[in-house]
C-alpha cells in the first residue's frame, strides 16, 4: 500500500507506473475481496459434480438447491460489491436463465486476474477497457465455433436440456424431464415468431406426493383448487366456459359505514333482497347457457357466497373460484377468451367451449382440469410432482433452467459444447490474438484468456480430478486442433465431449461472459464508497 503523503503522484514520479491513492486502492481491495468471497462461496456447485447447499432462512425455512441464483438470492449478503455479484448472477437468470453459477465462477476469476494486474501498477480504467475488448474477442471466437442447429431437431434439443438438469439435484430424472421441457417449449413457439417465445405461457404448477417421474405435461389448463360446487358436476364434457371478474356475493359495506338491522321484517327484507340480486345474476348465467363459471379472485369479499353456489349447483354450474390476479392473462390466452367484467356483458358471445372440464384427483389433493378448449392459444400446463417439499421446489427450479436453456435455442438457433471445452479454446484462442497486440493490452487480454480458465478448473476440482494436470492436457489437446475435447466427469478423463452428449446453448456462454465482464469493470471503477445514512 502507498503512503498518503505520496499517493496519487504518478505523473510527478520517474516511474510511468500508476500508483493509486490509498483510499481508492483500499475501497478497490475491499469490493474485490468481499465479491471474490461470494464466488468462492458458490464455486463448489458448479457441474454435474457440483455440490448443493442447503440454506436455512431466519424463519426457519430450509432450501436445497444448486442453482446459483437461488443460492445467491437466499444468503444475505451485506457488502455493496458482493451485491453486485447477486444482480449479475439474477441478470444471468433473467437473459439466459441457465450458467448462473458459470457467470458468478467467471466473474471471480477476472477480479482475480485485475487485482493481479493492478498490483503490476497497471491503471484499472487501462485493465476495464482491455477487458472489454477481449470480451468482445472472446464472444466473436465462441460464435466461430458453434455449430448451427434446426429447432426442429427434438433429440438434439433434448440433449441440451439434459446437460442443464444433469447438474441439479434431480439429475436422475433428467431422462424424463428433459424431453417435457422441450415439448413445452415447441409447443408455445410460434413458427416464425421465435424471438418472441415468453415462458409464462408455461404454466409450472406443483403438486406434493408421488415423484418427480409423475411429472407430466397437460396440453390445457389446470387449476391447483377444487371445484367450489357442493352438489354440482365434477365433469362437464362440452363445456360452455365463462370467465367473470365479478363477485356472485351480496356487495359489502366498507369499513366506515355499517347497516343496523333492528327488526326481524327489515331482516328479512334484507335476506330477501339478498337473495334476488344473486338470482338475478344466476338467471343471466343459465340465459346465456354457461355450464362452467371461472371467477377471479375477490381481495374484499368472497367471490362466489354460499346462496350463490346453493343456485349454481342447482342450475348444474360448476364452478372454479379464487383465480389468481396474475394467472388472469394465461386463462384468457389458454381458452382463447377475454374475462367479463360485468353482468350486463354475460352473453353467449363472450362464452368459450371446451371439449372437457373435470375434477381430477391428483396426489392427495383434487384440481380442475380444462382440455380441448376451441379457441386455444400457444400454451401449455407442466404438473410438477414430487415427495417432499425441498424436492419438488428444486425440481421446479430444475425445469425452470431446462425450458431457459430450449428459449435461448429457440432464440439464438446455436449451440457449443461443454464441460469445460469452448472455455479453453476461447483461451487458446484469445490468446493467440493477444500475441498481436502491444503493450498493456497484450498482458490484460492474455489474464483475461487464462481467467477463463477457471471452469474447466473447477469442473475438474469438483469431480474430484487433478485440476492442473486436467487443465494441462485439455490445453494440449486442443492446441492440437481437438476442439471438441472436454472433461468426462463420468469417466474421468477427457474425451470428445459431443460423443458424451454434453453440449449447451451458445447464449448462456456469450452472455455469461458479457455479463461477468460488465461486472467486474464496474467494480474496477469504484474508488470510493460513500453512505449516506
Ligand atoms: P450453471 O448454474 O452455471 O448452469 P451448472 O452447475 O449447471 O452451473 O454447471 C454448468 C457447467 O457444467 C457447464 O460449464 C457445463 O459445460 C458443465 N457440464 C454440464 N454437464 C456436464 C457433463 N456431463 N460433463 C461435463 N461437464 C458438464
Ligand atoms: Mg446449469
Amino acid at each position: 500500500m502507498t503512503s498518503p503523503t505520496a499517493a496519487g503522484d504518478s505523473n510527478k514520479g520517474k516511474s510511468l507506473a500508476y500508483k493509486d491513492k490509498s483510499k481508492p486502492a483500499d475501497v478497490r481491495t475491499s469490493n474485490i475481496n468481499a465479491a471474490k468471497a461470494v464466488c468462492d462461496a458458490i464455486r463448489t456447485s458448479l457441474g454435474p459434480r457440483g455440490m448443493d447447499k442447503m440454506i436455512q432462512t431466519g424463519n426457519g425455512e430450509v432450501t436445497i438447491t444448486n442453482d446459483g441464483a437461488t443460492i445467491l438470492k437466499q444468503i444475505n449478503v451485506i457488502h455493496p460489491a458482493a451485491k453486485m455479484l447477486v444482480e449479475l448472477s439474477r441478470a444471468q437468470d433473467i437473459e439466459a436463465g441457465d450458467g448462473t453459477t458459470t457467470v458468478v465462477v467467471v466473474a471471480g476469476a477476472l477480479l482475480d486476474a485485475a487485482e493481479k494486474l493492478l498490483q503490476r501498477g497497471i491503471h484499472p480504467t487501462a485493465i476495464s477497457d482491455s477487458f472489454q475488448r477481449a470480451a468482445a474477442l472472446a464472444v466473436e471466437i465462441l460464435n466461430e465455433i458453434s455449430t448451427p442447429i434446426d429447432i426442429t431437431n427434438r433429440d438434439l434439443l433434448i440433449k441440451c436440456a439434459s446437460t442443464s438438469l444433469n447438474s441439479k439435484v434431480v439429475s436422475q430424472q433428467s431422462s424424463l424431464l428433459g424431453p417435457l421441457a422441450v415439448d413445452a417449449v415447441l409447443k408455445i413457439v410460434e413458427p416464425g415468431h421465435e424471438k418472441a417465445c415468453n415462458l409464462s405461457d408455461i404454466k409450472v404448477i406443483k403438486q406434493l406426493g408421488g415423484t418427480v417421474e409423475d411429472t407430466q405435461l397437460i396440453d390445457g389448463i389446470v387449476f391447483p383448487q377444487r371445484s367450489a360446487n357442493v352438489s354440482g358436476p365434477k365433469r362437464i364434457e362440452k363445456a360452455k366456459i365463462g370467465f367473470i371478474q365479478f363477485c356472485i356475493s351480496p356487495p359489502k359495506t366498507d369499513m366506515d359505514h355499517n347497516v343496523v338491522v333492528t327488526d326481524y321484517a327489515a331482516m328479512d327484507r334484507v335476506l330477501k333482497e339478498e337473495r334476488a340480486y344473486i338470482l338475478n345474476i344466476v338467471k343471466q348465467i343459465k340465459k346465456a347457457g354457461c355450464n362452467v363459471l371461472l371467477v377471479q379472485k375477490s381481495i374484499l369479499r368472497d367471490a362466489v357466497s354460499e346462496l350463490a353456489l346453493h343456485f349454481l349447483d342447482k342450475i348444474k354450474c360448476m364452478v372454479v373460484k379464487d383465480i389468481e390476479r396474475e394467472d388472469v392473462e394465461f386463462v384468457c390466452k389458454s381458452l382463447g377468451c377475454r374475462p367479463i367484467a360485468s353482468l350486463d356483458h354475460f352473453v353467449p358471445e363472450n362464452l368459450v367451449s371446451a371439449d372437457l372440464v373435470e375434477e381430477v384427483g391428483v396426489g392427495g389433493s383434487r384440481m380442475v382440469k380444462i382440455t380441448g378448449a376451441q379457441n386455444a392459444g400457444r400454451t401449455i400446463t407442466l404438473l410438477v410432482r414430487g415427495s417432499n417439499k425441498l424436492v419438488l421446489a428444486e425440481a421446479e427450479r430444475s425445469l425452470h433452467d431446462a425450458l431457459c436453456v430450449i428459449r435461448c435455442l429457440v432464440r439464438k438457433k446455436a449451440l457449443i459444447a461443454g464441460g469445460g471445452a469452448p472455455e479453453i479454446e476461447v483461451a487458446l484462442k484469445l490468446a493467440a490474438r493477444a500475441n498481436s497486440l502491444e503493450g498493456i493490452d497484450a498482458i490484460c487480454t492474455r489474464a483475461y484468456a487464462n481467467a477463463l480458465e477457471i471452469i474447466p478448473f473447477t469442473l475438474a476440482e469438483n469431480a474430484g480430478l487433478n485440476p492442473i494436470q486436467t487443465v494441462t492436457e485439455l490445453r494440449t489437446r486442443h492446441a492440437k486442433g481437438e476442439t471438441s475435447a472436454g472433461i468426462n466427469v463420468r469417466k474421468g478423463a477427457i474425451t470428445d465431449i459431443l460423443e458424451e452428449n454434453v453440449v449447451q446453448p451458445l447464449l448462456v456462454s456469450t452472455s455469461a461472459l458479457s455479463f461477468s465482464t460488465e461486472t467486474v469493470r464496474s467494480i474496477l471503477k469504484i474508488d470510493d464508497i460513500v453512505s449516506i445514512c
